[in-house]
């Protein structure tokens, strides 16, 4: 009896050890796993899926109210988290929009220049004149270009939920989502409406 007793309790150590190395390894692999937030979850995952190049980054900011697309890396104010999935999910994908639409954005700006350097060579006017007209035509055109590179992200992000997850009208996701990121005075300037973005969606991605 008092072998036994002696052996038991070994036994039960070596039991409870090995139990607490295997869930120590599968708490760390827990932990590793959620460790990441809500928006370097589905960014991982968008990644995985292929909707988001592999040579991205995600970095979260205090210093951006929403979402913002670097030169490779989107950023997100931590408060995102609380979003959704789904809003995250289009939300990201829009920034991703933005980042492959860097290359148009190059080719405006070269353009841009080109032109604001023929009219101050071919037009016949005194030099203030001139360049009143130059200013107001690169104003009007970035402005423009701003807007433009927005439905073109909003595009992208439509057009990946459609053709690769199977959403039936992305512009119903865009509305619910838009309307709940407040926009500032900022933002109302260098964005489209959100009646005007969702309609330009509802048109072109849930139509066809
Ligand atoms: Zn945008």
């Amino acid at each position: 009896m008092n072998g036994s007793r002696d052996t038991y309790p070994a036994n039960s150590l070596i039991f409870i050890y090995k139990s607490q190395n295997v869930l120590e390894s599968q708490f760390s692999i827990y932990f590793m796993e959620s460790d990441k937030d809500s928006c370097e979850r589905i960014f991982y995952e968008l990644v995985t899926d292929g909707a988001i190049l592999p040579t991205r980054a995600i970095e979260s900011s205090e210093n951006y109210t929403y979402f913002h697309a670097g030169l490779k890396t989107i950023h997100y104010n931590p408060k995102m988290n609380q979003l959704d999935d789904s809003s995250i999910k289009i939300c990201i994908l829009h920034e991703e929009g933005h980042i492959r639409n860097q290359y148009r954005t190059v080719l405006f700006l070269i353009l841009l220049g080109i032109i604001s350097i023929a009219i101050i060579v071919v037009v016949q006017a005194n030099l203030i004149l001139k360049l009143v007209l130059v200013l107001s035509i690169i104003l009007i055109s970035i402005w423009w270009y701003v807007l433009f590179d927005e439905y073109q992200s909003d595009l992208f992000a439509g057009r990946m939920l459609k053709e690769k997850f199977g959403v039936g009208k992305p512009s119903v996701l865009l509305e619910k989502t838009l309307k709940k990121l407040p926009s500032s005075r900022l933002s109302r300037i260098t964005h489209p409406s959100v009646k005007q973005r969702v309609k330009k969606i509802a048109v072109t991605v849930d139509q066809n």
